[in-house]
């Protein structure tokens, strides 16, 4: 088959880690959709404003036509895309591709301990916050494994294949 996963998540919980770990093991491409903001998005978070809704609709659109456009040409995807809000992955779903979102559940405590001591990985404690706020409450569409601060990717990995047929 070809389809499109979305691996999502808080900020830290692993989403581009696993997201390339799964994609490798099921050889699928990778993408991460951080890379796909449109210009004004890129100029807003340099510049540390916050972004709104009406900034994210426009790029998880390009994103849902990447999808597309992958599936399409006969090329499935892991997306790693946090996609915190029921609305954001409506836009996703609008993709016939997609077939279900991996939610990497970590608690507050566990990635405070996983990034405690880590340096290069710029990770503000106000950010986390934000996005534990606006997180809603898991819907149909997406599978949810619930993460600690040390399980390795790998098996993080598994977890998804065993669960789940990708
Ligand atoms: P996200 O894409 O969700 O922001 P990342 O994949 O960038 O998260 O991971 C955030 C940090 O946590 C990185 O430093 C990464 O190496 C580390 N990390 C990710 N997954 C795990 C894991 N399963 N166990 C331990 N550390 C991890």
């Amino acid at each position: 088959s070809c389809d499109a996963v979305v691996v999502m998540g808080v900020s830290g919980c692993g989403k581009s880690t696993v997201g390339a770990a799964l994609a490798q093991r099921v050889e699928w491409r990778h993408l991460d959709a951080d890379d796909f903001h449109p210009q004004h998005n890129v100029d807003k978070m340099r510049a540390g404003t916050p972004l709104t809704d009406a900034d994210r609709m426009p790029w998880l659109e390009r994103l849902r036509d990447e999808l597309d456009r992958r599936v399409a040409a006969g090329d499935p995807v892991v997306l790693a895309c946090s996609a915190l809000k029921k609305a954001y992955r409506e836009v996703l779903r609008g993709s016939a591709g997609v077939v279900g979102f991996v939610h990497l559940r970590a608690g507050r405590e566990e990635l405070a301990e996983r990034l405690a001591g880590r340096d290069g990985h710029f990770f503000p404690a106000a950010l986390v916050d934000s996005q534990f706020a606006t997180l809603e409450e898991p819907d149909a569409c997406e599978h949810v494994l619930t993460v600690g601060a040390t399980e390795p990717p790998e098996r993080i990995v598994e977890r998804v294949l065993e669960t789940w047929q990708v």
